[in-house]
């Protein structure tokens, strides 16, 4: 879960929509399981455990927004109330990655059966997956109440309603794990390049896939494991760039430059400082 700053909201933006202000100010991300919110957004109010779809939500309760993708969105609406209050969420200082990240990303065997409505099994394959593991109690809670590890993990298996399977109903884990394996590569031929032109170049194209596949959480491990290097960290995951063309006309400076939106630019806004 990446960390997040979240800007204060200057009062000219208070009863305006929120989400497309969550998108400028944090990217275009699940701010919990990091899929690129490429088909439909939900704001989630963490102090009412409610959320509403695209612009219905205002931004009078700013400081506890977040966007959600549809995969979480479904995910807590059947998740436990007893857990709502225990969430690690990405603002908290306790997500910050000062002591190490809070939950874990590894890439991980296990068999995925899929199985008919009957539950009979009907295929069974091993796969290479990214599990996601907390020892805090707090992060543990995150992963529970908005599924990080999709519902069909069970122990240490994946069990697939064939239908969920052919209409591609829950792909985050198997998206976070290609993110993964492209992440490897590229960091792969980064380690292998010789000139300082090269490394330059491979490490600006490096950041920018992240920021088109989304998942800076997998990325950001498996970039860790092949490099072991935190100032090149830095230069791949770290937030914005220092820009100064406001989206948003008329906002003071200080407000503008915490909604200059995600892109080439800035591939990661928000993301707290490690
Ligand atoms: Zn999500």
């Amino acid at each position: 879960m990446r960390p997040l700053v979240r800007p204060a909201l200057p009062p000219q933006l208070q009863h305006v929509p929120a989400a497309r202000l969550l998108v400028s100010a944090f990217g275009n991300f699940c701010s919990f399981c990091e899929r690129p919110l490429l088909d439909s957004l939900w704001v989630w109010n963490a102090k009412t455990g409610q959320s509403q779809e695209g612009d219905r939500c205002t931004s009078e309760d700013w400081e506890h927004l977040y966007l959600l993708d549809h995969n979480c969105h479904e995910a807590q609406r059947h998740a436990s109330p007893l857990d709502l209050p225990l969430l690690l969420l990405p603002t908290d200082t306790a997500a910050f990655l000062q002591e190490g990240p809070p939950l874990l990303y590894i890439l991980t065997s296990m068999s995925r059966d899929q199985v008919n409505e009957e539950q009979k099994l009907i295929q069974s394959d091993n796969v290479d997956q990214v599990l996601i593991s907390a020892s805090d109690y707090r992060a543990q809670a995150t992963i529970r109440y908005f599924a990080l590890n999709t519902a069909y993990l069970v122990k240490d298996r994946l069990v697939v309603p064939r239908q969920d399977h052919l209409s591609l109903l829950d792909r985050r884990m198997e998206q976070r794990s290609e993110a993964w394996r492209e992440a490897t590569q590229a960091a792969l031929d980064l380690r292998e390049a010789g000139q300082s032109e090269v490394v330059k170049a491979l490490t600006r194209q490096l950041r920018q896939l992240i920021g088109t596949t989304g998942f800076w959480s997998t990325c950001r491990a498996a970039v860790d494991l092949v490099l072991q290097d935190p100032q090149k960290l830095q230069e791949i995951f770290a937030a914005n760039l220092p820009a100064d063309r406001p989206v948003i006309a008329g906002l003071a400076a200080k407000h503008a430059i915490h909604f200059l939106g995600n892109g080439p630019h800035q591939p990661f806004p928000g993301t707290a400082p490690f």
